[in-house]
């Protein structure tokens, strides 16, 4: 047996159950044994009866005394209650619905019962154990100490209760070798030296107390342990990567800038910060060498990110070479060629626009100028991976709000450098935490904008019920009349069946029809024709619409510096995050900018998270308090970022392990004995992620 077999090795699971395990994601055996609890139930202490407190849960061990059962309801369900003695006092323990317990139920047997305690028809000093959580019915002569301890809670599911999951768990656990060779083989994943160096549990230690943990010491080594192997392999992969790209293959290497880049710079229409100046040196000195650049630029929104992408793609172009720039959305994507091409109009400079919805024939011209080198910059959505894209002559690929692809999406376009590895630059809005930096951005370098250009006027923001909404839209109208423009964003794109919020649509024809009358608005949403929403997006930057009604299509990288109002309905459904984003559309000029949360949602985390909002501008603190409210998972939305999942390190929280795990990475990528050691390793757990990893 090996730890890659099929589940159904193990005794006791057929075909019927493996197929239930499948739906959880556990097919071999080391699906199973990774397949961590969730929480633990501490049964490692008996309470004595006369010692439970009401309300709290318990386990107490005693006789039973006797046994009543009764019928109840229309079913005639089967009702047994035990009351149980333990010399301090009684309690009476009930059963619902188990009529096979009632031949084992029998006066003079011993009983550990795990439950909350109760008082029992509401009176004093007659205790109950009510929602009784396991028990265990003792034979003559055992003294039941296996079923004292810590146990395991695992993400069941129909079919597969606890208890098949702490049964078939054990059974792995005890067939795995104790060192004499003959059991199922765990392998080490961690080098020589690591597992003392950094005191750790042996492997096969760690697995075993992490299900069944002795007592809550070991089961914190244990996880250590775990998490500690996940994120140093994480880290050797990250790691890897990076040097990869930098020893295996020289990258392109660009000349200092000269007079196509002067000209350029000279002509935008505002200096740089001393921020955006800072990160165009980085940018530069990567450029400059002969070292693939691979370079996270993190920024808030609204930094001023566009025209370090701008800069560095006439640089490569300047040398004679193609640049790619990668964003998430398609009207990003059209916004971003038309700020180009207006920029870049008498420099000579071709750009091409690229997205899944352009006709084929424009699709089948546009790849053969990529090919031929016949257009400079293309700039594009998730289109620009496919095949057909071949560039002539990448030096360099800018993918903009970064969090949205994934690592291994992003080494696509990089493989597309001939002789040398294009430069790469990822700009993100996404203020990151530094664990989160470290795990996900592990093999990027970074450098942050961290103020916004000068003149900004603080965007403020107001949190209120929509019994305001007339006084609200009221503002729109006024503002609107005085030429301004407004968003207004809603959670749905049509009404729904199961929700009652407000849809876009609804609340387009509600303020055109109403309040907004006779003022130009727009609605645009992710459903509609490509055509259309480019149209309506269009009319909007041209200010020709003065009210536009979406979803959060508009969410990144929108820039309409004249749009001062933004109206959120039911902000309490966005994450604190997705709200930041949506507020950075307003304030992007000298205009005072106004931000309007609608909500009546009266729980106290949403209301939290509204006010969190409206308090601070600072996109890091809310990231933090985002992730603190929501977690990682929903931060990033699933698998968004990429890396594998993770089983057990937890990103927020685990940053000392991370930080140890990191070095330890480190320290092995120095030694080759310890390198040839992991590679295997990393190839058999993470092909997905890091099988592109070559020899280096
Ligand atoms: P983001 O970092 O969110 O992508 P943008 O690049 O879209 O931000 O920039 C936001 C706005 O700030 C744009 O209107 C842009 O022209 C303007 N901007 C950028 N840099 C400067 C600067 N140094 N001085 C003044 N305005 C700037
Ligand atoms: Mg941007």
């Amino acid at each position: 047996m090996k730890l890659l077999d099929s589940i159904q090795m193990l005794k006791g699971i057929g075909p019927k159950k493996a197929k239930l395990l499948q739906k959880l994601g556990i097919v071999t055996l080391y699906d199973l044994l990774t397949y961590y609890p969730r929480s633990y139930e501490d049964q490692s202490t008996v309470t004595p009866i006369a010692e439970l407190f009401v309300g709290e849960r318990a386990t107490i061990a005693g006789n039973i005394m006797n046994v009543v059962e009764k019928q109840a309801g229309r079913r005639r369900m089967t009702i047994l209650t035990a009351l149980v003695g333990d010399g301090t006092g009684f309690a009476q323990v009930t059963w619902f619905n188990q009529p096979f317990l009632k031949t084992k139920l029998k006066a003079g047997r011993r009983l550990f019962v795990t439950g909350k305690a109760a008082y029992a028809y509401g009176g004093r000093g007659q205790m109950e154990i009510a929602q009784v959580q396991s028990y265990a019915l003792l034979d003559e002569g055992e003294d039941g100490a296996e079923h004292l301890g810590i146990f395991p809670v695992y993400g069941a599911t129909d079919g597969l209760n606890q208890a098949f999951f702490r049964k078939a768990v054990r059974t792995l656990l005890d067939a795995i070798d104790d060192g004499d060779g003959d059991g199922l083989a765990l392998s080490e994943v961690l080098p020589q030296g690591i597992a003392e160096r950094y005191h750790l549990l042996p492997r096969s230690a760690a697995f075993r107390a992490i299900h069944f943990p002795k007592d809550a010491e070991e089961l914190k080594d244990a996880r250590r342990r775990l998490a500690f192997e996940e994120l140093y392999l994480i880290q050797c992969g990250l790691l890897l990567l990076k040097k990869q790209a930098r020893v295996a293959q020289k990258g392109v290497r660009h000349l200092a800038c000269s007079t196509l880049s002067r000209q350029v710079f000279s002509h935008l229409p505002f200096r740089l910060t001393d921020d955006q100046a800072s990160v165009w040196q980085d940018i530069c000195r990567d450029m400059e060498s002969d070292v693939p650049m691979r370079r996270l630029v993190q920024g808030d929104v609204g930094s001023g990110k566009t025209v370090l992408a701008l800069l560095a793609l006439v640089k490569t172009v300047e040398n004679g070479f193609q640049g790619a720039l990668m964003v998430p959305t398609e009207i990003l994507a059209r916004q971003h060629y038309e700020t180009f091409t207006r920029q870049l109009a008498n420099t000579g400079i071709r750009v091409g626009f690229l997205s899944g919805h352009i006709t084929a024939k424009e699709k089948r011209e546009l790849y053969e100028r990529i090919t031929s080198h016949e257009v400079d910059i293309v700039i594009g959505t998730h289109a620009l991976l496919q095949e057909g894209v071949q560039f002539a002559s990448l030096g360099l690929v800018v993918t903009d709000e970064q969090h949205r692809f994934g690592v291994a999406q992003r080494s696509t376009l990089e493989k597309q450098g001939t002789e040398r590895l294009p430069d790469v630059l990822v700009m993100t809005a996404t203020p990151i935490p530094r664990t989160m930096t470290l795990t996900v951005y592990g093999d990027l370098d970074v450098s942050q904008v961290r103020h916004l250009p000068p003149g900004r006027k603080p965007v403020r923001t107001f949190v209120r019920t929509s019994d305001r909404r007339p006084l609200i839209y009221k503002y729109v109208r006024t503002q609107a009349e005085a030429g301004r423009q407004s968003y207004v964003v809603c959670p749905l794109v049509e009404q729904s069946d199961e929700e009652d919020l407000p849809s876009a649509e609804e609340v387009y024809d509600e303020l055109r029809y109403g309040i907004l009358r006779g003022i130009p608005c727009g609605l645009v949403h992710g459903r509609m024709k490509d055509a259309e929403k480019e149209a309506v997006m269009q009319a909007f930057y041209e200010n020709r619409i003065r009210v536009l009604v979406s979803t959060t299509v508009i969410e990144v990288g929108v820039n309409v510096p004249n749009a001062t109002t933004l109206v959120v309905e039911h902000a309490d459904r966005f994450g604190l995050a997705q709200l930041h984003q949506l507020r950075g559309r307003i304030g992007r000029g000298d205009l005072a900018s106004y931000c309007i949360l609608v909500s009546d949602s009266r729980t106290e985390t949403a209301r939290e998270r509204l006010s969190i909002l409206a308090a601070t501008q600072d996109g890091f603190q809310l990231a933090e308090e985002d992730l603190r409210l929501r977690g990682p998972g929903q931060f990033f939305g699933a698998r968004q970022h990429g890396l594998p999942d993770l089983k057990i390190a937890d990103v927020l929280k685990d940053t000392d392990i991370l930080l140890e795990a990191r070095q330890a990475a480190q320290e092995t990528l120095g030694r080759q004995e310890n390198l040839s050691f992991v590679r295997p390793i990393l190839a058999s757990h993470y092909k997905e992620q890091f099988e592109h990893i070559t020899d280096v």
